[in-house]
């Protein structure tokens, strides 16, 4: 018996054999210079790629037509066009005897040429062409490299499992076959990192940061895993088997208990009455957001609607989807957050077809969230659209991700009016005096808070990355991330001045980075004067206890001795002293 500790980042039990995942290598092309003397053999590299690339897309084909229909096959039947279509061979064979470089390289370099010109095209059937384009030459490339993608075999899991893994993408964790997942266990992580977000939207367990994990454990070894603890046992003895059976039934009834609190109000003791909305990445997840009691929705992270695979650059998809999350809330507000792409969430065939896929040395500081939507207008006013024919169905309201100052707010602004004209221009209907809101995620936006606040109807704190970004703790990396602490006073501080600054303009302050579902948090945030949090749908309930059993006056107390604090341990040590 082996027991291993990593962050808890999903709360459940979970007990099984294990599945070791090595992933999909990162997409790394070796950039170098061939002689002429070469170019014949490089010629020949790629006829060959050309050959298993068109045997694996025909088997694709087939198995489409068979499983899923005529019009998912016609996708492969498109990508067998493009990859024998003779402009391509005749591109590649151009830049190859000008370049003189590696064939993998040329493949790649022609095909970004082509799919950022489409990308660029205002005509959606342009578009997804280059999407196709981007995956074609993935899988020339992957057979030039000889790479062999293993994502198949986690969609095609057909037994239950424990899923070990080194990491995964947030693609990876929409791709495998959930109901086979019964547990996470991966070396690299942390609990704000993205596949954790994801692994609490599908409830499955999870611990992650556990170094060497993928290393130690073999296939098919048995693994019980505690989400809440963090624990991970090798080979566990019946008598910790048993153990973990009589925790799992004890929180299970601790479950029941505080789903009956669903239909009370979120209000302290002392009658401070305060809002608490869920945070959701898939339109499905609304119905079961209501089963918790959830408010409305703080945060819907529309980005991974790109992430699943299918049409999400269609305005109509989106349009589908976000229509879907409003007549599901009926009355209740739902934010939608327009695409935070970038950093940990990878959107390949998009991002590829950009050309920021692997040419960012430090994406979380790169083209990400806000910024990519700017840098593609067409783009993200396609998402504006679709929001606002949606807005005719229920309460929308729109938040831009990673705002850094009024500029990009100013732009952002534009091209939602533009989107608005558009809308009219073609008879389309929308809901009047959509509420637009700011994430405050980034120091210079809390710096700026009061200058944004004039332009904003709300404002919600992302925790996740105002922290990382203020303490430089990548939030992805299980090595610095126990150094992100909210009791640092620099991140108690901004908490203030963000709140503050909202208050004094008339607007509500809102939170939806992890911590707003901390229960261990809710006093001080209470205290600090927040209004709104949203969270993972099943922490509310806990939530909602822990400011039922609390008065305004006492978290307002708590809230200024931890400002006074001068480090992290001086505010910890205001809370232990206050006992809540
Ligand atoms: C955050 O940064 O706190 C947040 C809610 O956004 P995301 O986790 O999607 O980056
Ligand atoms: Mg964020």
């Amino acid at each position: 018996m082996k027991t291993f500790t990593g962050i808890p980042a999903s709360p459940g039990f979970a007990s099984g054999k294990a599945f070791v995942y090595q992933g999909d290598a990162p997409l790394e092309i070796p950039r170098y210079s061939v002689t002429e003397a070469e170019l014949s053999a490089e010629w020949e590299r790629l006829q060959k790629a050309l050959a298993e690339a068109a045997g694996e897309i025909k088997a694709l084909y087939e198995r489409a037509n068979r499983e899923m229909g005529r019009e998912q096959a016609d996708i492969f039947k498109a990508h067998l066009f493009m990859l024998e279509d003779f402009d391509f061979h005749e591109q590649i064979k151009e830049k190859l005897h000008k370049n003189l470089l590696n064939v993998e390289w040329i493949v790649w370099d022609v095909s970004r040429e082509i799919s950022q010109k489409l990308m660029r095209s205002p005509e959606p059937l342009f578009r997804e062409r280059a999407v196709d384009i981007t995956d074609v030459s993935r899988r020339l490339i992957d057979n030039l490299l000889s790479v062999t993608r293993s994502r198949s075999t986690l969609a095609d899991l057909d037994e239950d499992v424990i899923l070990v893994s080194h990491d995964l993408l947030p693609s990876d964790t929409l791709i495998m076959n959930k109901s086979r997942v019964k547990g996470l266990a991966l070396d690299e992580g942390s609990r704000t990192s993205h596949t954790a977000i994801l692994a609490r939207a599908f409830n499955i367990p999870a611990v992650l940061g556990l170094s060497l994990v993928s290393r130690e454990i073999r296939d098919g070894e048995t693994v019980a895993l505690n989400g809440s603890s963090g624990i991970v046992i090798v080979d566990p003895d019946q008598q910790t088997l048993a153990r973990q059976e009589d925790e799992e039934k004890l929180e299970r009834k601790q479950t029941n208990r505080l789903n009956a609190l669903r239909d009370l109000p979120a209000e302290t003791t002392d009658g401070c009455r305060v809002t608490l909305k869920a945070n959701i990445e898939f339109p499905e997840e609304a119905e079961k957001v209501l089963h918790y009691g959830a408010e409305g929705i703080g945060l819907y992270r529309s980005e991974f609607l790109f992430i699943t695979p299918g049409n999400a650059a269609e305005e109509d998809t989106q349009y589908q989807a976000y229509s879907h999350v409003l007549k599901t809330m009926g009355t209740l507000p739902v934010t939608i957050r327009t695409i935070d792409v970038g950093g940990d969430k990878i959107v390949p065939d998009l991002q590829v077809a950009q050309g920021q896929y692997t040419s960012e040395k430090n994406p979380l500081l790169g083209l990400r969230a806000i910024r990519f939507s700017l840098e593609y207008p067409e783009l993200f006013k396609v998402q504006l659209r679709a929001i606002l024919r949606a807005s005719v169905y229920g309460n929308v309201r729109i938040m831009f991700p990673m705002i850094s100052g009024i500029e990009e707010l100013d732009q952002a602004h534009v091209l939602l009016d533009q989107a608005r004209a558009e809308c009219t221009a073609k008879g389309q209907a929308f809901a009047p005096n959509i509420e637009t809101g700011v994430m405050i995620e980034i120091p210079s936006a809390a710096m700026t808070s009061d200058i944004l606040a004039e332009k904003s109807d709300f404002f919600s704190i992302g925790t996740n990355d105002l922290i990382q970004y203020t303490m430089a703790v990548d939030r992805g990396n299980e090595k610095v991330s126990h150094l992100g602490e909210y009791h640092h006073p620099a991140v108690l501080r901004f908490l203030k001045r963000i709140i503050d600054a909202a208050h004094e303009k008339g607007i509500k302050a809102a939170m939806c980075g992890e911590l707003a579902g901390d229960p261990a948090a809710t006093a001080i945030l209470i205290g600090l004067g927040l209004d709104e949090f949203s969270m993972n749908a099943s922490s509310i309930p806990l939530v909602k206890q822990v400011i039922r059993e609390t008065s305004l006056e006492s978290c307002k107390s708590l809230a200024a001795e931890c400002l006074q604090g001068r480090s992290i341990a001086e505010a910890r040590a205001a809370v232990k002293a206050h006992g809540i």
